[in-house]
């Protein structure tokens, strides 16, 4: 999403902003109007993203209008004059040096998501929105620290797939992403971190990496037909998982069945063939 918006939104002007549903700005404490008159007139400098969170920061560099997509929102790119989408919460209109008028969407089915103007602080050399500063680098980010995420997995004495969901760790690895790394790298779920060696905790990380890379490439994953690119097309990662959604079929490795356990509220996808737990 933020690859597909940054060539329309950079060096944009804001010109208009509308908010629909107030729920939408749950994250904007101080409500629609104060959202749209520090929206409008302003500039787009820049389009990032950690984990869920996406922004842009704005012309006067202490600010970003920030989105936290929830679990199903979208930040869709349409015609200055398209009709309404459905559950569009808040259109803002821009004005793009080369591309002219466009509108930018924010719609969102299950209204988890929200926007919101929030104030920019220093994290090391960056400037990222307060609200992500939680949040800790998406591993594809190059200023990720693999020695000292290294360090922190091996001081964990929790399981291995909870930390890898752990988003003060890493960002941007959800419970799809989770199962598909940890079968690349031959680890079971329940590893505990600190029973992992140095090795295979790399091995993990540049697995991790490789999972995200070709689900970016490939538009993201499409499970609950939610998630859809900018132009509203679903990603077609689905077609490549190896553990995933697979319970009862066979390895792609070994053969062997691959099962499905409860994890958290959610399943972990594993082969307990070539994924053996250490302890
Ligand atoms: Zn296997």
């Amino acid at each position: 999403m933020r690859a597909g918006l940054a060539p329309a939104v950079i060096g944009a002007t804001i010109v208009s902003a509308s908010v629909f549903d107030e729920r939408a700005l749950t994250r904007h404490a101080a409500g629609a109007a104060d959202f749209v008159g520090r929206l409008e007139g302003s500039s787009v400098l820049g389009a990032a993203r950690r984990g869920k969170f996406l922004w842009l920061p704005l012309s006067g560099g202490t600010a970003a209008l920030t989105a936290h997509l929830g679990m199903s929102g979208q930040l869709l790119l349409r015609a200055p004059d398209a009709p309404a989408e459905r559950h569009e919460r808040i259109r803002l209109g821009i004005q793009h040096p080369r591309h002219g008028e466009l509108a930018v969407v924010f719609a969102d089915q299950r209204t988890f998501g929200s926007l919101a103007v929030d104030a920019l602080v220093a994290d090391g050399d960056e400037l990222i929105p307060s609200q992500v500063s939680h949040i800790a680098r998406d591993p594809l980010d190059p200023a990720f620290d693999d020695t000292s995420f290294i360090a922190a997995v091996r001081r964990r004495t929790s399981a291995i797939k909870r930390i890898l969901l752990d988003q003060t760790l890493l960002s941007g690895v959800g419970n799809i992403y989770a199962d598909e790394a940890l079968w690349a790298a031959r680890i079971h779920p329940e590893s505990l971190g600190r029973a992992l060696s140095a090795q295979a905790v790399r091995r993990l990380l540049s697995e991790v990496r490789l999972v995200l890379e070709k689900a970016l490439a490939e538009g993201g994953t499409s499970f609950d037909a939610q998630y859809v690119n900018v132009n509203g097309q679903a990603g077609y990662f689905a077609h490549s998982l190896n553990a995933y959604g697979r319970v009862g079929q066979p390895c792609p490795r070994c053969g062997g069945a691959i099962v499905r356990e409860a994890f958290m509220n959610r399943s972990s996808h594993y082969c307990p063939r070539c994924q053996r737990a250490a302890r």
